[in-house]
């Protein structure tokens, strides 16, 4: 049964509004500009995962289109769409807010996705699954507790709250990695958010927790400008340092062969952490 090249599947977790969809999105728009066919899954039932590469429309989600037409391939295939440079684009929604499970509609969604091999029928190289996680909630594990994704970018700013979702999704992977799953970390991505000492805080966490940088990606004035466009800073402004940045985060990625099990520390170890980085621009700051 092996007609079909292996399909390399990615997911970025991180806390809400930390920059996923941003990094997503501007992650496989570079792809497609070096030869590889993407597909991007919004896995957060705010279903805007891929709103820069549709020109800012809102797309039907999975979860509206099996709720008002059913679950067959041909209603599956009015959740598919395809954006900026053909990249195929789905969000798996949620439920209506207030009534039910937003990750078992992931796991739905995901399932129906696999069952119908709409990324082989695309011949799709390389999928990217953005999901929204603190895993506080099982229900976001689901891509990667059914090994959708194998391989998963952490995305963390250097604020307390970031980090602290970034370290319990740390936690989550760490046990599906001893109860057997073949889940493994490949990196943290930085979206800074120019808090004071950043890049420290960010350099100790990632120490501490045994994981590498893959790329620290600055805050930049364009990604505000291009979503307002409806577009992702590579599509809008190719030639900028910010798309010199998400294309280099498209090479490392590809090229990344890297696995690693993290080694999260304890909520008292996060904010010593920060504090200790907080300290030392407090003195550094009193010195001048
Ligand atoms: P998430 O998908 O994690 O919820 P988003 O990608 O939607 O987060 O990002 C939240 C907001 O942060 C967006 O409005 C986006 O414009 C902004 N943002 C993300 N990354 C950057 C960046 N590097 N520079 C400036 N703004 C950013
Ligand atoms: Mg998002």
């Amino acid at each position: 049964m092996h007609n079909h090249k292996e399909i390399r599947q990615i997911a970025l977790y991180g806390k809400g509004g930390i920059g996923k969809s941003t990094i997503s999105s501007n992650l496989t728009a570079a792809l497609t500009g070096i030869g590889i066919k993407p597909a991007q899954i919004g896995c957060d039932p705010k279903a805007d995962s891929v709103n820069t590469l549709m020109g800012g429309k809102f797309i039907d989600t999975i979860s509206d289109i099996t709720r008002e037409y059913g679950n067959s391939e041909e209603d599956i295939k009015k959740a598919i769409f395809k954006g900026f440079n053909d990249i195929l684009c789905m969000e798996s929604g949620g439920p209506i807010p207030g009534q039910g499970c937003a990750g078992r509609g992931v796991l739905f969604a995901l399932d129906l996705i696999r069952q119908y091999k709409i990324f082989e029928q695309h011949n799709i190289d390389l999928v990217v699954y953005d999901v929204l996680g603190d895993i506080v909630c099982g229900g976001f594990a689901q891509p990667i507790r059914h090994g959708f994704a194998e391989e998963v970018y952490i995305v963390t700013s250097g604020e307390y709250m970031a980090l602290y979702a970034a370290n319990n999704i740390a936690v989550s992977i760490k046990q599906f990695a001893e109860q057997g799953l073949k889940v493994r970390v490949g990196g943290i991505i930085g979206n800074l958010r120019n808090i004071a000492n950043e890049n420290e805080i960010i350099e100790n966490f990632a120490e501490r927790l045994k994981l590498p940088i893959i790329q620290t990606i600055p805050r930049s004035d364009y990604v505000q400008k291009s979503e307002l466009q409806g577009k992702t800073v590579i599509e809008r402004f190719p030639e900028s340092d910010q798309a010199e940045i998400y294309f280099g985060l498209a090479h490392k990625i590809l090229n990344n062969k890297d696995r690693f099990i993290p080694e999260p520390i304890t909520k008292q170890e996060l904010l010593q952490l920060i504090n200790f980085n907080r300290h030392a621009e407090l003195v550094s700051a009193s010195v001048q």
